[in-house]
């Protein structure tokens, strides 16, 4: 451009001959300029899906420094290309926008790749054999971690147990000289060998904290499971233990699994990830990486800290659309209860399988509060993790009396997190007070076999994961995984969403709260930008968004339900570069 400009200014002073000579060759500057506009990069004969209400039928997209400039068919679209223009016959492939993870956890993600990963584990024994391995090549002394273990979900029955757990005795034979600590897949409990517990100086007189549990045999001996708040010194000795490491050596692990993390997100199509809760040290990785080019997906983050140290640090928040719109913080994240599996849940009404027990509240309803009037000060959306009934009714109640009702367009998408098990009372609440319910579709199969063990059926059928009631009151569902309490599949979960079945052996689970398949794609792309204020910029293929977007071998509104699990995703943009080719 810069060229004609100067053409334009000089031909004042010249005369007529060079005034015509350069007027010849304006104008072809003026083609060469349009040359030079023209875009990044075509995809044309692509099937595309654009999430909006308008679908059309376009073929072709275009794309200028990282955003999406014309959408049409292929006739229009590719008469727009430029000498530099990169073109890709995308065969009839699906296009739609980039999957967005509407709840997940990036650094946990990134340690699940490096560390023990027990989620795929059938059984104790798998679990035992798994440890066995991995202390074997570590050294003497030094910490081991693990998650994903699930007792609901094994296959062989225990001969010795405690409410489904196992004793620690094996464990600890076969790791006599490490500390072991394996986080449950929900997160909410742990399991700790012998020589852990020593080192926390656990003892059959230690009490089980405020909020938390020791789980214990008949002769009150700590059998191993830790749940909730009782894991804290687990957590504090594992960090000193960390502490004791190298800054350089801890940061490199991290980012190594953060790296691994992020490649797997473009391998399933997750162009951007909504993270539920980071310290203040971890947000500020992330936002050096952002800031730094080393991002390739975008990250929207929660805050995460304790109660005592949020009010201190919150000043350089919220950080809106760093490193190129690669990273935001801009919620602070807090939580009532804990999980259905671990009977952290907090009921109602008691458990179905434990008479007397209505689950557990986690954190003080009045540090709740606190959160929630810092949240409103510094004009944060509040994101309450909320599994059981109780919790859900008493974090609306909550919402309902300090959530701002005006400031932000359209409400201030304050989000409750899982939004598990509702009491039907409550269902329309949601859109009545503009509140998100942020899901994780696949926990709905993944818990399905106790469940209504827990619930009964008349509890799982009002208000287990109800998703169509959800919808049908106008309430907005975002959707995700949780990972890593669940595999990072986009395509994973949009199945359970339209399906309610567990993919390995077809169970179903209450199968008239499905959605159709528009409304997963759009929980998953859309609505989850809606989630975190981003619907301008992302979540549909739209002129002027963000180009994120990907390139799938199945048409996932017509394909079969089995297929949406064979689908592949062949190819990830985001930005406008291609991060991922199959
Ligand atoms: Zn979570």
């Amino acid at each position: 451009m810069g060229t004609c400009v100067i053409f334009v200014e000089e031909q004042h002073k010249m005369k007529s001959t060079q005034i015509i000579t350069l007027i010849f060759l304006y104008i072809l500057s003026l083609i060469s300029c349009k040359e030079e506009v023209g875009p990044d990069l075509i995809f044309h004969s692509a099937n595309i899906y654009t999430v909006e209400e308008e679908q059309g039928n376009a073929q072709a997209l275009a794309i200028k420094d990282g955003f999406i400039l014309a959408i049409g068919d292929n006739k229009s679209v590719l008469s727009a290309k430029g000498s530099n223009t990169k073109i890709i016959d995308a065969k009839g492939q699906f296009l739609m926008p980039g999957f967005i993870e509407g709840h997940g956890h990036f650094t946990g993600m990134g340690n699940s790749l490096i560390n023990l990963n027990l989620l795929n584990t059938k059984n104790w024994e798998e679990v035992l054999s798994m440890v066995k391995s991995k202390v074997g090549e570590t050294k003497k002394g030094a910490w081991l971690k693990g998650r994903g273990w699930h007792q609901e979900k094994w296959d062989t029955p225990l001969q010795e147990h405690v409410h489904g757990y196992p004793y620690h005795d094996e464990l600890s034979k076969l790791t006599a000289d490490n500390p072991v600590i394996l986080f449950h897949a929900s997160g909410h409990s742990l399991f700790a060998n012998e020589k852990a517990m020593n080192a926390v100086g656990i003892s059959k007189e230690t009490p089980d904290p405020i909020g938390g549990k020791i789980i214990r045999d008949n002769a009150g001996q700590a059998i191993g499971v830790f749940e909730e708040r009782a894991m804290k010194p687990f957590r504090e000795a594992f960090n000193s233990y960390e502490e004791s490491i190298s800054k350089e050596e801890t940061y490199a692990l991290w980012l190594k699994g953060i790296n691994l993390a992020q490649e797997l997100c473009l391998q399933q199509g997750v162009t951007s990830f909504q993270d539920a809760g980071s310290t203040f040290k971890e947000l500020n990785d992330y936002k050096t990486l952002a800031e730094a080019g080393d991002l390739d997906i975008r990250l929207w983050a929660m805050i995460r800290e304790s109660h005592e140290d949020i009010e201190s640090n919150l000043s350089p928040y919220p950080i809106i659309g760093a490193g190129n719109n690669f990273f935001t913080c801009r919620a602070i994240k807090s939580e009532v209860d804990g999980a259905l599996g671990s009977f952290g849940a907090w009921l109602l009404k008691p458990y179905h399988d434990k008479p007397g027990f209505e689950g557990q509240n986690t954190t003080s309803l009045k540090d709740v509060v606190k959160i929630a009037k810092l949240a409103k000060q510094k004009d944060l959306q509040m994101c309450v993790h909320s599994i059981g009934d109780r919790a859900n009714r008493v974090v609306l109640d909550m919402f309902e009396a300090h959530m701002p009702k005006k400031g932000y367009a359209e409400g201030s998408r304050w989000r409750i997190e899982h939004a598990q098990h509702l009491n039907p009372a409550d269902i329309g609440r949601f859109s009545e007070l503009g509140v998100i319910a942020s899901m994780q579709a696949v926990h709905c199969t993944s818990d399905a076999p106790f469940v209504e063990k827990r619930l009964g059926e008349k509890r799982s059928k009002e208000g287990a994961y109800a998703w169509r009631s959800l919808l049908d009151s106008g309430a907005r569902i975002a959707n995700g995984t949780d990972v890593p309490v669940e595999d990072i599949s986009p395509l994973d979960c949009i199945y359970a969403a339209v399906t309610r079945k567990r993919k390995d052996n077809d169970l179903a689970f209450f199968t008239e709260q499905k959605m159709s398949r528009a409304e997963a794609i759009k929980s998953y792309t859309l609505d989850n930008a809606y989630a975190a204020f981003e619907e301008n910029s992302k979540g549909s293929i739209k002129v002027g968004k963000l180009a994120d977007i990907i390139l799938l071998d199945k048409n996932l509104m017509t394909c079969s339900e089995k297929e949406i699990l064979d689908a592949k995703v062949t190819m990830t943009v985001v930005g406008g570069e291609i991060k991922y080719v199959r």
